[in-house]
């Protein structure tokens, strides 16, 4: 999709006016390229219709940019179309507030159960409790109580022999009793819909008026995805979806026709199996990447969160007054660890969808590891002064770490590019900011 639609742009952005013809044509390309990444053909009709409507009207004709406006018109279009604005949880006035899971099997419920807990406690300071009311798949029980050990979270479970419904009836006495303010209900899935499983659902649902009903859908499934929304929000009601494996190669078909199908919100989107990878779901951004402009928002979110301010100051001025030293640099390679799963960040670099095989790019962590065993079987004089580093030196730290000379050779030379092009660049800084003084 991504290169389709910027293949069209790309044509529209050489011109100095686009005429109507020029927006037919390059509808006709946005409506395969939807169709192609899957989005529903009601959808696709939907949107082409909008966009056009509003492109072939004097907005486009008389912008001085008529490729920027086109693609803002395109993004708008699809940023509406997927909801508009980001939506928040319902808590209920009277904890405990109530959350259920459901979706097929294999969605990704179970996971998604902890990671919305996890996430429940941290941003919103939660106190929630698990309920395990998946009887059927023998390892599901189990599966949530790894994760809530895992958390550190509460699971309420009675096995796999008593009913769903007296589970969770169970469970939910339990949480008032113990003044647990949110408790998420993991209930069964099946491969396919079906009637037996929707009557437990409704008999779970009867129970206690759910304040949401989250539909987990993977997708990867795309066309799929929008039948088994609109089929389980027709005969179980629900309040949002929550949109799994989106760190895999679809680009987000499945969200554009949930949304404008089910008109229920899509909450919060799955990029990973961990326990941190829940992120909300933000239809402009969503629609960014569509169009290949990358998740550059999300990005730097994910790198404003974890990297200290303070921190990344005390290391500037230390490249600047060429102190840096391997502590500095093994601070600095913790701190990208944190950020999360190296290939996952490249993937939301702008244009990386243009790189061919980046799906496929695994970045080495192991080498990461590597550095880091090197450095710390490093000496704290070698650590701040490496050109003492000599050869036997570097047999000692090669053998303390599991590693090679070359190992050594080649991380010491990356260690004084690295000074080389720091230095350069603060030199660089300093230039300009002399010249800004003088008038
Ligand atoms: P359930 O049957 O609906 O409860 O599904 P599970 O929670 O057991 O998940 C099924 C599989 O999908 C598991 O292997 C999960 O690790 C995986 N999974 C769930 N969410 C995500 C996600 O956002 N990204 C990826 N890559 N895998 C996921
Ligand atoms: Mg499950």
């Amino acid at each position: 999709l991504a290169e389709r639609l910027q293949g069209t742009i790309q044509k529209i952005k050489g011109k100095g006016k686009i005429s109507e013809a020029d927006v037919k044509e390059m509808m006709r390309e946005v409506r395969y390229a939807l169709l192609e990444a899957d989005v529903n053909l009601k959808v696709v009709k939907e949107f082409v219709k909008n966009v056009s409507e509003r492109a072939v009207g004097q907005e486009v004709m008389k912008s001085l940019t008529p490729g920027q406006q086109v693609i803002k018109i395109v993004k708008d279009e699809l940023t509406q179309l997927m909801g508009g604005e980001q939506s928040q949880i319902a808590f209920s006035s009277r904890p405990p507030t109530v959350i259920m899971m459901v979706g097929l099997q294999g969605a990704g419920k179970t996971t998604t159960t902890g990671k919305l807990a996890n996430v429940l406690r941290k941003k919103y300071n939660k106190k929630p409790l698990l309920i395990a009311a998946d009887i059927y798949r023998p390892a599901a029980v189990k599966q949530l109580e790894t994760i809530g050990k895992q958390l550190s979270l509460p699971v309420f479970q009675l096995g796999t022999d008593i009913s769903p419904v007296e589970i969770v009836k169970k469970g939910l006495e339990h949480a008032k009793e113990e003044h647990y303010d949110v408790v998420i209900v993991d209930t069964a899935g099946r491969l396919h819909i079906d009637e037996t499983l929707m009557q437990e659902l409704k008999d779970i649902r009867a129970l206690k008026e759910p304040d949401e009903v989250f539909l987990v859908v993977d997708a990867m499934t795309g066309q799929d995805a929008v039948n088994v929304a609109n089929n389980f929000n027709e005969s179980i009601g629900i309040t949002g979806v929550v949109l799994t494996k989106l760190d895999g190669d679809t680009r987000g078909g499945a969200a554009l026709s949930i949304r404008s199908i089910t008109q229920k919100p899509i909450k919060f989107v799955g990029m990973g199996e961990k326990m941190d990878a829940l992120e909300p779901f933000h239809p402009e951004r969503m629609a960014s990447r569509i169009l290949g402009m990358g998740d550059m928002m999300s990005l730097i979110e994910k790198a404003q969160a974890n990297v200290d301010e303070e921190k990344a100051k005390e290391l500037e001025e230390k490249f600047r007054t060429q102190s840096f030293t391997f502590d500095d640099f093994l601070e600095q390679l913790s701190q990208v660890k944190q950020m999360g799963p190296l290939d996952e960040i490249l993937k939301m670099l702008p244009g990386a969808n243009k790189i061919k095989g980046l799906e496929n790019a695994k970045v080495d962590e192991k080498q990461m590891d590597r550095v880091e065993a090197i450095i710390y079987s490093m000496t704290t004089q070698e650590k701040t002064n490496p050109e003492i580093i000599n050869g036997p030196r570097k047999k000692r730290i090669a053998k303390g770490s599991g590693t090679t000379i070359q190992d050594i050779n080649r991380l010491l030379k990356q260690f004084e590019d690295m000074k080389k092009m720091m230095k350069q660049m603060t030199n660089m800084q300093q230039k300009g900011k002399k010249k800004m003084k003088m008038p």
